[in-house]
């Protein structure tokens, strides 16, 4: 094990849960970061304006119009990215090209920290990147989210042969449809499943989801609208 990796143990596992429920949002925001007063209002309304531009883009043969008069929005500078960061959310969710969080989301560099694998599924390594994200860097926001037609969700339905690889990629997914044969059902129970074996695992994430320092929410991304709906 390396000198880096043994130091952000050591770190992590010295971290007092109590630490959790520091005011972490004002200290960042005096610092200059962008750390909005509601983050789950913050994420829904992202969504809608991403939802919006990908509509006017649809109606504009697939080109966005610039919008004269757009709201100001929070910027983090590369100066203070280059040594800190803040992020206000975590979001774990597919690789799907089409479900990129920072798009979905309309944010900017340093607003969220994203952990992705086909089919959102909270593997070990998800679980240790959350517990990072919210022990170390402190996100009170933590989302999980699937799409539709979502191609891991489908695999797993399938009983159509795969690598060894991928067999084992949705070999958690296929526990947590427990059968289910309608993909729009399928994705969300995988995604609730996700968000409670975050959850089941980690004492961390338990902790701070008890003590209040940790919101967690479960979303679906609709394709063909752009629209994330809050299902949990
Ligand atoms: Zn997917």
């Amino acid at each position: 094990m390396g000198i880096q990796r043994r130091h952000f143990l050591q770190r992590t596992g010295g971290l007092a849960l109590a630490a959790l429920i520091q005011a972490r949002p004002v200290e960042a925001a005096e610092k200059g970061f962008c750390i909005p007063n509601d983050p789950l209002e913050a994420l829904m309304a992202g969504n809608r304006r991403f939802a919006k531009a990908w509509r006017l883009a649809e109606q504009n043969n697939g080109t966005t119009p610039r919008t004269a008069g757009a709201n100001p929005r929070c910027f983090n500078s590369p100066r203070a990215l280059a040594t800190n960061q803040h992020p206000w959310a975590t979001v774990l969710t597919c690789s799907d090209s089409r479900v990129s969080p920072s798009w979905v989301f309309d944010t900017t560099p340093g607003e969220l920290f994203v952990i992705r694998n086909a089919g959102n599924t909270a593997f070990t390594e998800a679980i240790a990147s959350v517990e990072y994200s919210v022990s170390v860097l402190k996100t009170p926001l933590l989302m999980v989210m699937g799409h539709s037609g979502c191609g891991a969700v489908t695999a797993a339905m399938d009983t159509n042969p795969l690598t060894p690889s991928l067999d084992r990629l949705i070999q958690p997914i296929r526990e947590n449809i427990n059968g289910s044969s309608d993909i729009e059902d399928a994705v969300k129970r995988n995604a609730l499943a996700s968000a409670s074996t975050l959850i089941q695992r980690s004492a961390v994430l338990a902790e701070a989801k008890a003590s209040g320092a940790l919101k967690l929410v479960v979303g679906c991304f609709q394709l063909n609208s752009g629209v994330v709906s809050l299902i949990e």
